[in-house]
């Protein structure tokens, strides 16, 4: 039997369609959500992606704010710009789209976006709440997974995950939430030798390190849940993730594509974020 496909597309859509509706009782309260866009630079890959997330805006209700400044902006230009946001009170949440030209540090960016208005959940605030189990933004990849998780009707309790990928806004969030969610998790990297070893044991593998296909049927215990963060272009130069999909589909028992499964669960949790941050601001509180 070959697994089920967990269609993030279709979840990210009906999330879309229930945040239409908090947007609208945001609204009631006096307060359309707002949600920034910060671009530095030229960058293809990023305008397609910073397009998509403000599409998901209009779909929403959300007002979008560009603040989109050319690749020679200055770190002091930059950094105001992020104090205008942080003081606006129409925008809730202000996204920095990464990478940034080289001359400009990231941390040094992200760090100083008001923690309550880091909708990536990229701000060592958001990072020391996750950690600590504290309320407060998380990252929207991995949060994009847990909800992916959930509406394949896999709980992680008890479950052994594997982590392929140790980064700061993929691997490392990730595997606190699924310590929060009782999983028993490994993360592997390119440091680990037989990296096999580990995921032949995995219920639930989560792949998100950017190597075309690396993830081979071999690798995949019978009936475990595979999540594919993973974008690349394989050798013709078409969409793929890190799983071998057609192979690996034959073992598992679920499995996201790519494209169309964690990608716009990506955007869904950014947009679910920025809802969020309006709600905390205006104390109501209304189920996802
Ligand atoms: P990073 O490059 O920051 O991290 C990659 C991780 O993978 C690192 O921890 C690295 O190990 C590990 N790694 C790399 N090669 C190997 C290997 N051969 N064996 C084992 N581990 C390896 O990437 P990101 O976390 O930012 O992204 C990972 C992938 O997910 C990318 O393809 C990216 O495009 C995609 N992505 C997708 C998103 C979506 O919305 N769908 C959002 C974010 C990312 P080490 O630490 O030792 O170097």
């Amino acid at each position: 039997m070959t697994a089920k496909i967990i269609d993030g597309k279709q979840i990210s859509a009906n999330i879309l369609e229930k945040l239409k509706k908090r947007v609208a009782v945001c609204e009631e309260h006096g307060h359309r959500p707002g949600l920034a866009f910060v671009k530095v630079g030229d960058d293809p890959a990023s305008q397609v992606y910073v397009r998509s997330k403000m599409r998901a805006c209009e779909k929403t209700g959300v007002l979008s704010f560009e603040r989109f400044l050319p690749e020679d902006t200055t770190e002091t230009r930059l950094l105001e710009t992020i104090e205008e946001l942080n003081q606006n009170p129409d925008v809730d949440g202000i996204l920095v789209q990464l990478p940034l030209p080289a001359h400009l540090s990231p941390e040094l960016i992200i760090g100083a976006i008001s923690p309550k208005k880091d909708v990536d959940g990229f701000h060592v605030v958001s990072a020391g709440e996750l950690l600590t189990g504290c309320t407060g933004f998380r990252p929207c990849t991995p949060y994009g997974v847990m909800t992916l998780l959930e509406e394949a009707g896999c709980n992680p309790e008890g479950k052994y995950a594997v982590i392929l990928g140790r980064s700061n806004i993929v691997g490392k969030p990730q595997a606190l939430m699924l310590l929060e969610k009782n999983a028993t998790v490994t993360i592997v990297h390119s440091h680990t030798p037989d990296i096999a070893r580990f995921t032949r044991e995995a219920d639930i593998l989560i792949a998100a390190v950017g190597c075309a296909k690396m993830i081979t049927a071999d690798m995949v215990k019978k009936g475990a849940v595979v999540i594919d963060v993973g974008i690349n272009r394989d050798e013709n130069g078409k969409l793929c993730g890190d799983v071998d999909t057609e192979a690996v589909k034959e073992v598992a028992g679920a499995i996201t594509p790519v494209p169309g499964g964690v990608g716009p669960m990506t955007i869904a949790m950014l947009m679910s974020n920025t809802v969020e941050a309006v709600e905390r601001n205006l104390g109501i509180r209304q189920s996802v």
